[in-house]
C-alpha cells in the first residue's frame, strides 16, 4: 500500500486510509455512528467539510452537533439556504455576504425596498422546503476568470473577486439552484438545517461603509436541537423585555434627545439617584482601599495627547480641535495624562508607593453615529478610572488587591465573572523581554488565586500586558467589566519617577485600571441585569405606601414620614383605586408596597407586598418592617 494517508485523532490513534480519502471516510472507518453524527471536521486546525480529501498526514478532529464549531458551520450553511430562498422569490436580488455570527447568521441582499415581515415569513417557509430537499453543498475550485464569469450578474461578488490576487484559491459552492462565492465550510447537505428562525431585517451598508449603498440584511438563527432553539428565542424575548432603552423610558431613568445630541445621555432624577448611589458606594470603597480622589478638567491642551501618543494612535476617537489664539484644545478622551501630571507635580520616594489616584472622570470620544447604542455606546461617559503608581516589585501585590476589590464589587452587584490575560502584540514598543516577564508574573498571580483564566495571545496593548474581567449577566451574556492594564511606556514619556532606597531616580510602573467601566455602560448593563427591578439599596423609590381608603390616609401619611425620617426613599400613592395603585407600583418595579387599611392603622401594623415574592401579602408590625428594610439596605441584599 504505497498510496496511503495517515490521520491522527485527538486521542493519539493514527488511522491509515487510502490516498484521497475524505474526512467522512475517516468517520466511517471509526464507526457508522460517528459517520452519521459527523457534521464537519477540524483538519490541522482548520474547519473543513466532510467531503474534503485529507492530506497525506494530518491531525483530525471530527465535529458533531455537540461541538461549538459545528454550530457555526450549520449557521453559515443556513445563510446559504436563506439566500437560496430569497433568490427563488426575488431572482434579481444581488447577494453580499452571509456569515455565521454570535447567536446566529445573516445575509445581505441588494434589493430596492426593505423586506417586509410577510416576505420574511415567505422566505422562512421556502427555507424549510430547501432544507427538506437535502440539497448537497458541492465545492468547486475555480480560476479567477471562471469565477468572474460565474458571477457576471452579481456586481457585489465581482467587487469582492477584484480584490483577490490571481493565484488565490477561489472556491464556489452550489446547493440546488444556488451558487455562492464562498470559502466554506458547510454541513454535508441542507437537510441538517431543521431548527431555525428568521428574526429580523435591517438596512446595512455594503461592507459597513456609510458611503456605499444600503443593503437589506436578514438576521436568523439555527440550532441542531429544537430545545436549544426554543431556549434561545426565549432569551431573545427576555432581552427585549429587559432592553435598557425601553426600561429607561418606562422607569424614567434617562433619555437621549436629538436637541442635545446623539450619544449624549441625560440622567433623569430616577437614573441620577441610582448613579449617585453607585458612585457613592464606589468612592467610599475606594477610599477604604487606599485610593485618593482627584479631579481634572474636561478640556485640555492638545500637546498633552501628543506626548502620550494618543494624538497619533487615537486620532479618530478625538473630538475636533477648539482653537484659542495660538492654543489648541481638545475635549478630554481619557484621564491618564492628567493623573500623570498630578504625580509629576511632586517628588516621590519609594516609600510613598503605591499611590492610587482615582477619578470618576468624564471623557468625550467621537463615535460614529451608526455605532451609538443607548447608554452602552455613547460620546460622553464618566469612567471609573484610576492610575496606580508602583515600583516594579509591587506588581503582584497590587494585582492581588485589584482582583480582591473587583471580586468584592461584582459580588455586591450579583455578577459572575471570568478573567483573561492579554499578552504581547507584534506592534509592542520597548523591551520584549520586560513585557513577557511582566505577563508571566500576571499569569502567576492569576494561577496562584486558582483562577481558570483565558489567554488572549497578542491581545495586550503596545505598552504592556493586561488582565480583563468579563462579567456574565442574568441572561448569560458577557460584558467587559474591569481592566487592569500594566504600562511601562508612559512613565518614560511623562518622566514619572521615584527616588529609590539607593537615592537614584527610577521609573515607576503605572497600572491603568477600571473596576466597573463607565457609569453609562455599567448602569445601562445593570438595568438589563436586574430587568429594571433594582435591589432595595439601589431602587430610586424603595417603598410606596398605599392607604386602602380615606379613613386610613392619615396613618399612611404618618408611615411615609416615619420611613423618610429613617432615611428611606418612600412616597404616598392615594390616587384612584387601591387596585390601580398596586398595579402601578408593580409595573414601576417598586421593591415594597406597604398597604394600610383601618385594621392596620389601629393595630400599628402594615400589609407588605414584596416585589416578586411568592407570598402576595404579609402583615407585620411597622417597627419590624422598618427593621427589615434597614437590614436589606445594610447588607445590599439582592432579590
Ligand atoms: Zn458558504
Ligand atoms: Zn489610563
Amino acid at each position: 500500500m504505497s498510496a496511503s494517508i495517515q490521520a491522527k485523532l485527538p486521542d493519539g490513534t493514527v488511522i491509515e486510509l487510502e490516498s484521497g480519502a475524505t474526512a467522512l471516510e475517516l468517520a466511517r472507518a471509526i464507526g457508522p455512528g460517528l459517520a452519521k453524527a459527523a457534521v464537519a471536521a477540524v483538519v490541522d486546525g482548520e474547519v473543513v467539510e466532510l467531503s474534503r480529501p485529507l492530506p497525506e498526514e494530518s491531525e483530525v478532529r471530527l465535529l458533531t452537533d455537540r461541538d461549538p464549531e459545528a454550530l457555526d458551520v450549520l449557521r453559515h450553511s443556513a445563510a446559504h439556504v436563506l439566500a437560496t430562498a430569497v433568490r427563488e422569490v426575488i431572482p434579481e436580488a444581488g447577494i453580499g455576504f452571509g456569515p455565521a455570527i454570535d447567536g446566529g447568521f445573516y445575509y445581505d441582499f441588494d434589493v430596492p425596498e426593505p423586506f417586509t415581515p410577510e416576505q420574511l415569513e415567505a422566505f422562512e417557509k421556502r427555507m424549510a422546503d430547501v432544507a427538506g430537499e437535502g440539497q448537497p453543498f458541492e465545492r468547486q475550485v475555480v480560476s479567477k476568470a471562471e469565477a468572474e464569469e460565474l458571477f457576471s450578474d452579481d456586481p457585489l461578488k465581482l467587487e469582492r473577486l477584484a480584490e483577490f490576487s490571481d493565484d488565490e484559491v477561489i472556491s464556489v459552492y452550489r446547493n440546488g439552484p444556488f451558487l455562492d462565492l464562498c470559502r466554506g465550510p458547510h454541513v454535508p447537505n441542507t437537510g441538517s438545517l431543521k431548527h431555525f428562525r428568521l428574526l429580523s431585517a435591517a438596512g446595512a451598508y455594503w461592507r459597513g461603509d456609510e458611503k456605499r449603498q444600503m443593503l437589506q440584511r436578514i438576521y436568523g438563527t439555527a440550532f441542531f436541537k429544537k430545545q436549544d432553539l426554543e431556549d434561545h428565542l426565549h432569551r431573545l424575548e427576555e432581552a427585549k423585555r429587559r432592553d435598557h432603552r425601553v426600561l429607561g423610558k418606562h422607569l424614567d431613568l434617562f433619555s437621549i434627545q436629538e436637541e442635545v445630541g446623539p450619544g449624549l445621555v441625560l440622567w433623569h432624577p430616577n437614573g441620577g439617584r441610582i448613579r449617585h448611589l453607585v458612585e457613592d458606594f464606589l468612592k467610599k470603597t475606594l477610599i477604604e482601599h487606599g485610593y485618593e480622589l482627584v479631579f481634572t478638567p474636561h478640556v485640555t491642551q492638545e500637546e498633552l495627547y501628543r506626548i502620550s501618543g494618543h494624538l497619533e494612535v487615537f486620532q479618530e476617537g478625538l473630538w475636533p480641535v477648539m482653537e484659542d489664539g495660538g492654543d489648541r484644545f481638545r475635549m478630554k478622551p481619557m484621564n491618564c495624562p492628567h493623573h500623570f501630571m498630578i504625580y509629576r507635580a511632586q517628588t516621590h520616594s519609594y516609600r510613598d508607593l503605591p499611590l492610587r489616584y482615582a477619578e470618576l472622570g468624564t471623557c468625550y470620544r467621537y463615535e460614529r453615529s451608526g455605532t451609538l447604542h443607548g447608554m452602552l455606546r455613547v460620546r460622553s461617559f464618566t469612567q471609573d478610572d484610576a492610575h496606580i503608581f508602583i515600583r516594579e516589585d509591587q506588581i503582584e501585590e497590587e494585582y492581588n488587591r485589584l482582583l480582591d476589590l473587583e471580586d468584592y464589587l461584582l459580588k455586591v452587584f450579583g455578577y459572575e465573572y471570568r478573567t483573561a490575560l492579554s499578552t504581547r502584540p507584534e506592534k509592542a514598543i520597548g523591551d520584549a523581554a520586560i513585557y513577557d516577564a511582566a505577563t508571566e508574573r500576571l499569569g502567576s498571580v492569576l494561577k496562584a488565586r486558582g483562577l481558570d483564566f483565558e489567554v488572549d495571545e497578542g491581545g495586550g496593548a503596545f505598552y504592556g500586558p493586561k488582565v480583563d474581567i468579563l462579567v456574565t449577566d442574568a441572561l448569560g451574556r458577557e460584558w467587559q467589566g474591569g481592566t487592569f492594564q500594566l504600562d511601562f511606556l508612559m512613565p518614560q514619556r511623562f518622566d514619572l519617577q521615584y527616588v529609590g532606597a539607593d537615592n537614584q531616580r527610577h521609573n515607576v510602573v503605572v497600572v491603568h485600571r477600571t473596576l466597573l467601566g463607565s457609569m453609562e455602560r455599567f448602569i445601562g448593563g445593570l438595568i438589563e441585569h436586574y430587568g429594571g427591578a433594582f435591589p432595595l439599596w439601589l431602587a430610586p423609590e424603595q417603598v410606596r405606601v398605599l392607604p386602602v381608603s380615606e379613613p386610613s390616609a392619615q396613618a399612611a401619611g404618618a408611615l411615609v414620614e416615619e420611613l423618610q425620617a429613617a432615611g428611606f426613599r418612600a412616597s404616598l400613592d392615594d390616587r384612584d383605586t387601591l387596585g390601580y395603585r398596586i398595579r402601578s407600583g408593580e409595573t414601576q418595579k417598586v421593591p415594597y408596597l406597604a398597604i394600610i387599611g383601618e385594621r392596620e392603622a389601629e393595630a400599628g401594623t402594615v400589609a407588605v407586598r414584596k416585589r416578586g415574592a411568592e407570598e402576595k401579602q404579609v402583615v407585620m408590625d411597622r417597627s419590624a418592617f422598618v427593621e427589615r428594610l434597614a437590614e436589606e439596605v445594610r447588607t445590599r441584599a439582592l432579590d
